[in-house]
């Protein structure tokens, strides 16, 4: 039927993309950097195995949106420079990447990556609305007396006021956490979805919401794969038991098509810890189904 090759031998670019293409609407690069981890590191060696497992999902078109995502004006730029073990310098040199970008999404890496990200998108755009999947509040203050590490990300973003917190809605949440860190997140004005009230509600009621927070402001996507549970994602730095399956995190985001997404990350694949690829296939496929929604709205505007 096709003269492609079979997946597993599909080149090695993000769903077999190329690295030249440096003009195409969405650019996709890994950021392998690891040393704001808490616990398990090794994020850094995330890009490298997302863009493995990707080579899964080139087979045909997309089964609910019906598109080729790989046939898209895509580009797998290869990786960010990052400054070897300082953070701060790594920041500003991710930020300094990713401003040249139109529409970037990053494969991380550690979540202390976004940060760097938002900089660059907000500078262009204002504050953003943000949709979070992840385990953790990611609003601590500090990380153990380290100020940028991947605890720390949306504390910093919304002090710096890169997002607007009234539309800033965080699913998956279920770790331990201190209770002033919670309330502080709660009194900014953040809506928490714990990955309980996913389980319970169900992903409708859990998109619906999302799209009520967000509404129409540009908004950016940030996957803290930990936000999926050990037994669907083990290859991560700082797993939590009942989180969400993979499928609830699929439906969730199909249901979000029509929103003004300005970008996205999937961070915190840390491949050591994996088991048969399950997550690193979990991260791959976060990004595809976004790919599908900003291809769906781009050929509606058309
Ligand atoms: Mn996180
Ligand atoms: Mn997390």
């Amino acid at each position: 039927m096709s003269s492609d090759p079979p997946t597993f031998a599909v080149p090695p670019g993000f769903l077999g993309l190329g690295r030249r293409e440096r003009d195409a609407a969405i650019s996709i690069a890994g950021i392998p950097l690891d040393i704001g981890t808490t616990n398990r590191s090794g994020a850094r060696f995330g890009p490298q195995a997302i863009r493995q497992a990707s080579r899964m999902l080139v087979d045909g078109a997309h089964p609910t949106a019906w598109i080729d995502v790989s046939k898209l004006m895509l580009s797998d730029i290869g990786d960010f420079r990052i400054a070897l073990g300082d953070i701060p310098a790594s920041l500003k040199a991710i930020e300094e990447q990713a401003a040249a970008m139109d529409h970037l999404v990053a494969l991380g890496g550690e979540h202390g990556i976004t940060l760097a990200l938002l900089r660059a998108l907000a500078r262009r755009k204002g504050p953003l609305a943000l949709i979070h999947f992840d385990a953790h509040v990611d609003t601590w203050p500090d990380n153990f007396g380290q100020s940028y590490a991947h605890g720390s990300v949306f504390y910093h973003a919304i002090e710096e006021q890169l997002v607007d917190p009234r539309r800033m809605i965080q699913i998956g949440i279920r770790s331990p956490v201190q209770r002033e860190v919670f309330d502080w997140t709660v009194a900014q004005g953040v809506t928490i979805i714990s990955s309980e009230e996913v389980h319970e509600r169900g992903p409708y009621a859990v998109a619906e919401r999302i799209r009520s927070v967000v509404g129409d402001a540009p908004s950016y996507l940030s996957f803290d794969i930990d936000a999926l549970d050990p037994a669907f994602a083990p290859g991560t730095g700082t797993p939590e038991i009942g989180g969400l399956a993979s499928w609830q995190a699929q439906s969730i985001l199909r249901r979000l098509n029509g929103l003004h997404f300005a970008g996205m990350d999937v961070v915190e694949v840390a491949p050591a810890y994996d088991v048969a690829e399950i997550t690193s296939l979990a991260a791959a496929t976060m990004v595809y189904e976004y790919l599908a929604l900003v291809a769906v709205i781009r050929s509606e505007a058309r």
